[in-house]
């Protein structure tokens, strides 16, 4: 067992709101907290705390209570912010939704989370609405934040002008968020979050990211997922950085936002890095203000790194994570050019990680010079959610009874505490970072009549980033081909859980229990899945 090689930081009991909120002086109030990248319309720290005050008041008083669940379904715009901190501070829970959901999705996760409440932003009325009218959610209840008929608007809350609560819960206990993860297998599960995982996670990240006051952070990964929601939502502001919101990727707005704005630090996944590193437009933008590039949610490949570094200029750093440890758990620190960046860098502080054999559950050895043999990455830390909403079986299978959190990553470790991941055991497909449960994959392909096995895997494509490829045994006398098993599936899931490769077998190999035998369908491509 390793311990993080930082000292111990000390987690206070208190609130997110507490720990971002409470002592803010004049000069804070007045800086800058969010800026909408598409309309350049500003928001001071000063007016953040105040709409965020006046919507849990407006939530108290229209019944939210301490432990209510409230849906979150909305792109990166600055109104988000004071939605997600306007539910935690009237002692709500947030869960929040992927953007890219299909109304069934949608009504899942709101049903799983026992939601009541819903907001969300115009274009995804439709969605939201199917969705709240099938799970029971009044129209008073679906907050449309831009507004629209029929439904409260934010704006409309705010003026209730109603005075925050005065809310009383534990913070080590009491859930802060429940976003949704497939885990190491199965479909996706509520992990629980509580206000003491993400207080901790925000003053862990604080020793390797060195965000400050004058700082303007890129915020294009989604706040929905939980790399967005604790680096940029809770960290950065806490921080006092500025966050310049985009709401959806497109790689001439990215350029034009950072440049215009002059973003500091561009939060990444490892697609915009192959993008930065290889696109003609790049060119064109003067991205000089730009320090650090930080890219998780996926593996970052060091050359890749090295050239987005080289191109703009300025230091790639990559960390590791994952939704059920609120994420971070390591990082390559800023001021650590020695490290590789095809690492993950160290353990955060309060984090003590163990890499075992996944057969025997031994420990590796390490040796003195160079990394480890690989092994399953295990961590232990006040980041560790709680478990999985109302599912103790996934809960046991992913924390043991000592507490560790087996991330089913397969890593190394060397002597000076430098991780990197190096394999992927469990059945997880990350695309352009956003999580694919196979299982999902698998259930709709299940549902074609000519299917009558299927299982689906992630491989590399040839920028080396991870997409879905079904393997698929069909009737006999079908006719089915490539393209229509793809159809066929895209109109059923969101946009980015598409299989986007198919190849017909006769036999989905599986062991003595039924279990799809990945490892197999993987060496049958030749290619590794995933591998960083
Ligand atoms: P999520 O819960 O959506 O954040 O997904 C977590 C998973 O993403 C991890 O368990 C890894 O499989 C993968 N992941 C996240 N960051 C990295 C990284 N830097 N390198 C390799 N895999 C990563």
């Amino acid at each position: 067992m390793t311990r993080s090689t930082y000292p111990d930081v000390e987690i206070p009991a208190e609130s997110v709101y507490e720990l971002l909120f409470a002592d803010l002086d004049e000069a804070d109030l007045d800086r800058i907290a969010l800026v909408d990248g598409t309309s350049g319309d500003e928001t001071s720290y000063r007016q953040l705390i105040a709409q965020i005050d006046a919507l849990a008041g407006a939530l108290a008083a229209r019944g939210l209570a301490v432990g209510d669940t409230v849906g979150i379904l909305c792109p990166n715009v600055p109104d988000f912010a004071t939605v997600f901190h306007g539910v935690l501070r009237a002692g709500g829970t947030a869960t929040t939704i992927n953007s890219l959901y299909t109304v069934g999705e949608i009504a899942n996760q709101l049903t799983s989370a026992d939601a009541h409440w819903l907001f969300t932003l115009s274009p995804l009325l439709p969605q939201a609405a199917e969705a709240a009218r099938a799970v029971g959610i009044a129209d008073d209840h679906l907050v449309v934040i831009d507004g629209a008929e029929g439904h409260p608007s934010l704006r409309d809350l705010l003026f209730d002008r109603a005075a925050p609560p005065e809310v009383h819960f534990d913070p080590a206990t009491h859930l802060a968020v429940l976003p949704y993860s497939s885990g190491t297998t199965g479909h996706p599960k509520g992990v629980m979050l509580t206000h003491r995982n993400l207080v901790a996670n925000v003053l862990q990240s604080e020793q390797v990211i060195p965000l400050g006051r004058d700082d303007r952070a890129l915020a294009v990964l989604p706040f929905f997922h939980i790399y967005g929601l604790t680096v940029l939502l809770n960290f950065a502001l806490m921080k006092r950085a500025a966050l310049v919101t985009m709401p959806k990727f497109d790689l001439a707005e990215f350029l034009r936002i950072a440049s215009t704005h002059g973003c500091t630090w561009l939060f990444i996944a490892p697609p915009i890095a192959v993008a930065l590193a290889k696109h003609p437009l790049v060119d064109d933008y003067d991205l000089s203000g730009v320090d650090v590039i930080f890219s998780g949610a996926a593996p970052l490949d060091g050359e890749l790194a090295r050239a987005v570094a080289d191109r703009i200029g300025c230091t790639v750093c990559q960390g590791y994570g994952m939704t059920e440890a609120s994420p971070v758990t390591h990082a390559i620190p800023v001021d650590r050019p020695d490290i590789d960046r095809s690492s993950i860098g160290l353990a955060l502080p309060n984090t003590e990680c163990r890499v075992v054999d996944p057969a025997s559950g031994l420990a590796v050895r390490v040796p003195r010079k160079g990394p480890s043999a690989p092994g399953e990455l295990l961590v232990r830390g006040p980041q560790v959610m709680r478990g999985y909403l109302r599912d103790e079986e996934s809960t046991a299978h992913a924390l043991d009874r000592d507490g560790w959190l087996h991330t089913g990553d397969i890593a190394t470790v060397d002597r000076d505490g430098v991780y990197a991941i190096v394999d992927r055991l469990k059945e997880l497909i990350k695309y352009k970072g956003y999580q694919v449960a196979p299982a999902v994959l698998e259930a709709v392909l299940l549902t074609h009549p000519d299917v009558v096995d299927a299982a689906v895997i992630g491989i590399d494509d040839d920028d080396g980033q991870e997409v879905p490829k079904a393997f698929v045994v069909r009737r006999s006398e079908a006719e089915i081909d490539e393209e229509i098993v793809m159809a066929y599936v895209a109109e059923r899931v969101a946009g980015h859980e598409k299989v986007r490769m198919v190849e017909f077998i006769e036999v989905i190999p599986k062991s003595t229990s039924g279990k799809i035998l990945r490892k197999d369908l993987r060496s049958k491509v030749g290619r590794h899945a995933a591998v960083g």
